[in-house]
C-alpha cells in the first residue's frame, strides 16, 4: 500500500532527507492561516502519480490566487480520485530534477538503487536515462556512490545525492518498505538538493511490525479509492481506441497523442509502473494480464493500443503475457460452460492490437508476437498512426 506524499515526506523529514516546510490544507479556507511565505505550491494528495501534468500541482503568488487554486484542486479528480487534503509547500527554485528510488526487486529479492538525471514529469526521459545498482551485499555508502557515478554526477552532487540515497536506503530497511521514491529531487542553481515529491510503498506483510505505518494506512483505508485498481476510465463512448499503458504520465501523453493524430480514445487504463505493487496483483505482468482481460471485455474497445515502458521487466516477458492472452482468447472451446453463447462471445471478443514495448529483449518480444500475427511497433508515432488507421477502417467509420 502506498502512503500519500505528505506522509512520505514526514518519514523523509524524520530521516533527515531535505524537504520543504509544508502544511496540510483540509479546505480552501485553511489557506488564510498559511504560515509558509509566498510563493507557494499547492499539491493534490492522491495516490496516483502524474498530478503535475493534469493540473494537480499549482503555484500561487498570493492568498487570493492560492484560495482559487485550492478550490480548483479540491474539485479536480485525478484518474477518478478526489483529494481529501492538499499539501501547501514553499516554492523551490530548482533548475534540474533528478529521479531517485530504492526498490525491492521481487525476482532477485534484493534492493535496487535507481537514479536518473532526468526526473520530473517526463517519465520517458527518466526511464531512458535510468541507472541502477543492485545491493547484492551488505549495504555500504559505496553502493550509493556507485549509482551517483553511473548517473554521471560530478562535484559536490556526488556527496549530497549519495547522502540522500543512504538515508532512503535506511528508511527502506527500517520500515520494511517495498519502495522509496523521490521524483523529482530538485537541484537548485547553487547545487542544493531538495525532495520535491516522494512516494513510499509499505510492504503488506510487514505492516504488523510497524504500527506507526499501520495508523497511516488505516486512515487511507477509511473510504479511500486507488483509482487504477478500479479499472479503465471511460472517456468518450463514441470512440473506439482503448489505451493501456504503465504509469500515469505515459498514459496521459499517449492519450494526448492519439487525440492529436485524429483518433478517438474510448477509455484508458494505467496498469501502474513497475515499482507499484498491491496485494492483489503484485507484478507488472500480472497487472498486464488483468488489464488485457478487462479491456478486451469492453465492447467499445475495437482497437487496443498497448504502450509499455519497462526497465526491470524485459519486453519478451511482457510479450509473453500478451501471447498467453491471445492464446486464451482463441483456444478451442472445450468445456460445456464455454459453449454457452454469452461466455463464448465474451471470450472470443478480441480487439485489434497495436503493441509498442520499450525495454530490453525487444527482438525476442518481436518474434514471440509475430507467431501470433501481431507486429511489434518500434516508435510511438507509428503505433499511434496504426491505431488511428485501424479505427478508421472499422465498419461504420468510412
Ligand atoms: P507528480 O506529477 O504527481 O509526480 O507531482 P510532483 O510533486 O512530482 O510535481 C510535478 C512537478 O511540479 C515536479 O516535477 C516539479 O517540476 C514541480 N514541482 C513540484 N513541487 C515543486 C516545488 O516545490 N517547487 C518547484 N519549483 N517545482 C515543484
Ligand atoms: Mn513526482
Amino acid at each position: 500500500m502506498d502512503l500519500l506524499e505528505y506522509q512520505a515526506k514526514d518519514l523523509f523529514r524524520e530521516m533527515g532527507i531535505p524537504v520543504l516546510p509544508s502544511q496540510r490544507i483540509e479546505s480552501p479556507k485553511d489557506i488564510k492561516g498559511l504560515k509558509i511565505p509566498y510563493p507557494v505550491v499547492l499539491k493534490s494528495q492522491v495516490y496516483i502519480g502524474g498530478r503535475g501534468r493534469v493540473g494537480g500541482v499549482r503555484f500561487a503568488e498570493n492568498t487570493i490566487d492560492a484560495i482559487a487554486a485550492a478550490q480548483t484542486i479540491f474539485n479536480l479528480p485525478i484518474m477518478g480520485e478526489y483529494p481529501r487534503v492538499l499539501l501547501a509547500e514553499a516554492k523551490y527554485d530548482a533548475d534540474r530534477e533528478f529521479y531517485l528510488a530504492v526498490v525491492l526487486n521481487r525476482s532477485i529479492r534484493r534492493p535496487v538503487l535507481l537514479g536518473s538525471q532526468h526526473g520530473g514529469v517526463d517519465v520517458q526521459a527518466a526511464i531512458d536515462q535510468m541507472q541502477h545498482v543492485i545491493v547484492d551485499q551488505e549495504f555500504s555508502p559505496y553502493f550509493a556512490r556507485r549509482l551517483c557515478l553511473k548517473m554521471g554526477l560530478q562535484g559536490n552532487l556526488i556527496e549530497s545525492v549519495s547522502a540522500i540515497l543512504e538515508k532512503m536506503y535506511r528508511l527502506f530497511i527500517q520500515k520494511d518498505l517495498d519502495l522509496v521514491e523521490i521524483n523529482p529531487l530538485g537541484v537548485s542553481p547553487t547545487g542544493e538538493v531538495m525532495a520535491l515529491d516522494g512516494k513510499v510503498t509499505v510492504n503488506d506483510e510487514a505492516r504488523q511490525r510497524h504500527p506507526e505505518l499501520s495508523t497511516l494506512l488505516d486512515l487511507e483505508e477509511q473510504g479511500q479509492l486507488v483509482a487504477f485498481h478500479e479499472g479503465p476510465v471511460t472517456l468518450d463512448t463514441a470512440g473506439q481506441i482503448g489505451i493501456l499503458c504503465n504509469g500515469a504520465g505515459l498514459t496521459m501523453s499517449t492519450m494526448d497523442q492519439v487525440f492529436q493524430a485524429g483518433g478517438k480514445p474510448v477509455c484508458f487504463l494505467n496498469i501502474g509502473t513497475e515499482t507499484h505493487w498491491d496485494s492483489s496483483a503484485s507484478t507488472l505482468q500480472e497487472r498486464l494480464a488483468q488489464g488485457l482481460e478487462t479491456m478486451a471485455q469492453m465492447k467499445s474497445v475495437k482497437v487496443l493500443l498497448i504502450n509499455l515502458i519497462s526497465g526491470l521487466v524485459t519486453c519478451d516477458q511482457t510479450a509473453q503475457v500478451i501471447v498467453d492472452f491471445l492464446k486464451r482468447r482463441i483456444r478451442p472451446v472445450s468445456s460445456l460452460a464455454e459453449r454457452r453463447p454469452e461466455t463464448r462471445s465474451s471470450q472470443m471478443r478480441l480487439p485489434q492490437l497495436v503493441v509498442r514495448l520499450v525495454g530490453d529483449q525487444g527482438d525476442r518480444a518481436r518474434l514471440l508476437l509475430e507467431e501470433q500475427q501481431v507486429t511489434l511497433v518500434e516508435h510511438l508515432d507509428e503505433a499511434i498512426a496504426q491505431a488511428v488507421a485501424l479505427a478508421q477502417m472499422l465498419p461504420g467509420n468510412s
